[in-house]
């Protein structure tokens, strides 16, 4: 088992089965924004996103941002969203994750995100169920996470992640 592979992968949030992950006993949901739920430049929850939103009330999971990014473009986008969110988490490091969990069992958090550096090292090291999904639009992307996916490349070569996979190998 590796802090570095999802229990889920798939090609966009769209495509995750949100009432199986209710029925396994999650309940609250923190999702990466940038390249996870609309690329860097879409300042604005896209109506496709609202619905995935509404998806998740209907259901019974909780929907929180938890973003590297800074505060005003976060928090806009939750605002208009509709959701708790937080900014400047420094993914993968532990102290937002705990502060935004406490009402939770580990066992009932999901991360969705974009980056295996922050997003799924970050939930697996807290013992969340991690889905990776790929990220919107690769062009648009900081130095920062290009610099990143250089590794994170190699990481899904040794691990060969790719396909729907379901659980860890
Ligand atoms: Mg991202």
């Amino acid at each position: 088992m590796s802090i570095f592979i999802p229990n889920e992968y798939h090609k966009s949030i769209h495509d995750i089965d949100l009432v199986k992950l209710y029925e396994s006993g999650k309940r609250l949901i923190l999702t990466d924004l940038d390249n996870t739920l609309v690329s860097y430049v879409e300042p604005l929850p896209t109506e496709d996103i609202r619905l995935f939103k509404q998806k998740c009330d209907e259901i019974g999971l909780t929907l929180v941002i938890i973003s590297n990014n800074n505060e005003k473009r976060v928090k806009h986008f939750a605002d208009e969203l509709g959701v708790t969110y937080l900014a400047k988490a420094l993914k993968p490091f532990r102290r937002a994750y705990r502060m935004l969990t406490m009402d939770y069992r580990p066992d009932e958090v999901v991360i969705i995100g974009d980056q295996i550096l922050t997003d799924i090292v970050g939930g697996n090291r807290m013992g969340f169920y991690t889905i990776l999904v790929d990220a919107i639009d690769y062009n648009t992307e900081s130095w920062k996470t290009k610099f990143n996916r250089f590794f994170e490349r190699i990481i899904i070569k040794k691990f060969k992640i790719k396909g729907d996979k379901h659980g860890r190998t």
